[in-house]
């Protein structure tokens, strides 16, 4: 009886022990699971203006110092293959990731972007707008200050093999209408919607492909402005990876939902590289 007691007694805390190690194993196990997502800093460039930086352009000066930055504080560029592959195919990322982006598909990104990426070993996202290269770029094309990559540019950056090219859309890049961007108007049918989204998208995913061959696969909503109706649209048009404007650094994981609704730090001008990095990283 004292035995059976005894034993009893000793049996309860032994549960509870291993009870609360269990509980600490777990505890721990999701705080691994979690302190290995990597950590992605994105950053939005758009134009690199030889002269007045303004909050969406920056000097060469200004890009080169960056990347400079970036590069001794011991970042490594992904590109969004590299971000397909880690969260797809098992690869791996660096610990310290960032990423490079650029919107709106600038002329002066092939000749003064490229020499940087080169110089500075990384590699970089361009996400262009269907009519801006389609139109506009071939009647005005290769002023540092205004024109728009023409498609042989596009190719030019292709070829650079530091470049992807991103859908900005084919004509929704504009306030037009009560319409931001390509997020859906207050006063359309969602039918109205899709089909007018749908139409667009796919025709710059179209143009694309016969420009350049490629399948894009980022896409860039202009202004960062979402409607969730037009996810489907962007799935059916084959996009892993999409980019807003959310100020907010990103955290990649296996789960694929991480590549979709991307934030970015819009690098405006306006401020020294120092200013604009401890944005990002303070
Ligand atoms: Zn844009």
């Amino acid at each position: 009886m004292y035995k059976c007691f005894k034993v009893k007694k000793l049996i309860v805390p032994v549960i509870i022990l291993l009870c609360i190690a269990f509980a600490g194993k777990k505890f721990f196990s999701n705080a691994c699971q979690e302190e290995k997502d990597i950590e992605l800093p994105v950053i939005m460039y758009h134009s690199i203006y030889t002269d007045s930086p303004s909050e969406y352009a920056v000097s060469p000066e200004q890009i080169e110092n960056d990347l400079k930055w970036l590069s001794e504080k011991g970042y490594k560029s992904v590109s969004a293959q590299n971000l397909c592959d880690y969260v797809f195919n098992n690869k791996t990322l660096p610990e310290k990731s960032v990423m490079i982006t650029l919107d709106d598909g600038y002329y002066n990104n092939l000749p003064v972007l490229v020499p940087l990426l080169e110089k500075y070993d990384m590699c970089a996202v361009v996400s262009i707008v269907g009519k801006y290269t389609n139109e506009y770029a071939e009647k005005d094309p290769n002023n540092l200050n205004y024109s728009y990559l023409t498609w042989n540019d596009v190719n030019e950056l292709i070829k650079s093999g530091r470049i992807e090219i991103g859908n900005h859309t084919y004509d929704m890049h504009s306030l037009y209408n009560g319409r931001k961007g390509c997020a859906k108007n207050a006063y359309e049918s969602e039918e109205n919607y899709v089909s007018a989204v749908s139409a667009d998208i796919s025709l710059m995913q179209e143009k694309i492909k016969e420009n350049t061959g490629i399948s894009a696969f980022v896409f860039a909503y202009p202004f960062g402005a979402v409607s969730p109706e037009c996810r489907p649209v962007l799935r059916e048009n084959g996009f892993l990876v999409t980019l807003t404007c959310r100020e907010t650094v990103n955290y990649i994981n296996h789960n694929p939902k991480c590549l979709l609704g991307i934030g970015r730090f819009n690098r405006s001008g306006l401020y020294s590289t120092e200013e604009f990095m401890r944005k990002i990283f303070s």
